[in-house]
């Protein structure tokens, strides 16, 4: 069957192909340390759980607006306006089917061929695969470890072309756990209105902050920014509700609505059942996430200390997410029992295999100095992975 060209230019997610291996082990029997799984471990928070049941008995289960329930809109509206100061109006909310739905929605309705979108590396995989569907250029901006992957407003002025139609940031950065401060966001915000940028700024991992750091949205710093920012972000990580499917995009009114457009042509309403959770969430899931947060904090210490103290391995501290990204430059170019290991991909592989650890490899999100290994997973998880880890470089020579 001769299928789109769209289809031959991406590849399914590599976080969850990696992801549902490891299951697949498990599920054999095999006791494998899953470090790959890009979600929290901790359960849905009570009162989420109680809304959605009250939503089932109440016979609240039939199509909603497709744009997301006047309900959910407000607590969002209300969210935005409490906790960064951000003015919208329910024309300018989208609710969707997780925030990757909101960035897919957004891309189709800004993207075309020619147009060129600004990606700073390393960066969250779908990025990229979702301005190929919609035939345009992604254009890779490398950062720097060594400073922090900050982004350099004159390197970013240097990609933008007369065809840059828009620049994607997100902070913190999945996978590098990178923050960017308000100095940075700042340049990004003048050079953006100065080209005529639509800025994306993936936000879903704005609870997820170390060191008492606070979130700063790049849409709060200006009117001129603000017109032209789309904020994304959701209840899956700050939740703990990844399976429930709600994310939500805030921005231009036009743009919202012609996302709201594709969205009714395509998947209709998210979930009615999900909408009544993620209102609870938003208004009652506070105390959950500071806890989750305080609990990934004691295992982001861990787990990067006991990476640093592997040979060959360096790790920077995430400032937030709930990734660690560490440098393992220092074993490439050894061998393993089964060949060379020459990139993070055959070091991934070796791990599952020989080990039985499942970690993601940095080639997708960009590196090809990095892998990545989540710590939502739990402490014992850790303290075990890393021993195993450790075991397993030491076989490499
Ligand atoms: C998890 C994730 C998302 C999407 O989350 P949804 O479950 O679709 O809401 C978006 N961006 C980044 C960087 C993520 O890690």
């Amino acid at each position: 069957m001769k299928l789109a060209a769209r289809v031959n230019r991406i590849a399914p997610s590599p976080t969850l192909a990696m992801a549902a291996t490891a299951k697949a082990m498990a599920a054999q029997g095999i006791d494998v340390i899953d470090f790959s799984t890009g979600e929290p471990d901790f359960d849905t928070p009570e009162p989420v759980k109680a809304a959605a049941e009250a939503a089932i008995r109440s016979g609240f289960t039939k199509y909603t607006p497709s744009s997301g329930i006047d309900e959910l809109r407000g607590a969002i509206i209300e969210k935005l306006k409490t906790e960064q100061g951000l003015q919208y109006e329910k024309s300018q909310v989208l609710v969707s089917c997780g925030a990757k739905h909101s960035l897919y929605n957004l891309a189709e309705a800004l993207l075309e061929a020619g147009d060129e979108i600004i990606i700073p590396t390393p960066y969250w995989v779908s990025y990229s695969d979702q301005a190929l569907l919609n035939d345009a250029t992604a254009v890779l901006l490398p950062t720097s470890e060594d400073d922090g992957y900050a982004i350099h407003p004159e390197a970013l002025e240097r990609r933008i072309t007369a065809r840059t139609k828009a620049l994607i940031i997100n902070s913190p950065c999945n996978p590098t756990g990178a923050t960017y401060g308000r100095k940075m966001l700042e340049a990004i915000a003048t050079i953006a209105v100065r080209h005529d940028l639509v800025v994306i700024s993936d936000e879903i991992y704005e609870k997820v902050l170390y060191d008492g750091d606070a979130h700063v949205s790049i849409a709060t710093l200006g009117p001129d920014i603000a017109a032209r920012t789309v904020v994304i972000n959701g209840v899956s990580k700050a939740y703990a509700m990844t399976g429930w499917r709600i994310g939500y995009a805030a921005g231009p009114k036009d743009l919202i609505t012609a996302m709201g457009n594709i969205q009714s042509q395509s998947t209709s309403n998210p979930c009615s059942i999900s909408q009544k959770a993620a209102v609870a969430a938003l208004r009652f899931g506070e105390p959950f996430t500071k806890q989750m947060v305080a609990e990934f904090d004691r295992r982001r210490r861990v787990i990067v200390e006991g990476l640093n103290k592997i040979p060959g391995v360096s790790c920077r501290m995430p400032g937030g997410a709930f990734y660690a990204f560490p440098n393992i430059k220092g074993v490439l170019g050894k061998r393993g029992p089964t060949g060379p290991i020459n990139n993070p991909t055959d070091l991934a592989t070796y791990l599952l295999k020989d080990a039985h650890i499942a970690v993601v490899p940095g080639e997708p999100f960009g590196s090809p100095d990095h892998i990545r290994l989540s710590y939502a997973t739990s402490m014992g998880t850790i303290t075990r992975g890393i021993e195993r880890l450790g075991t397993a470089l030491k076989k490499l020579v």
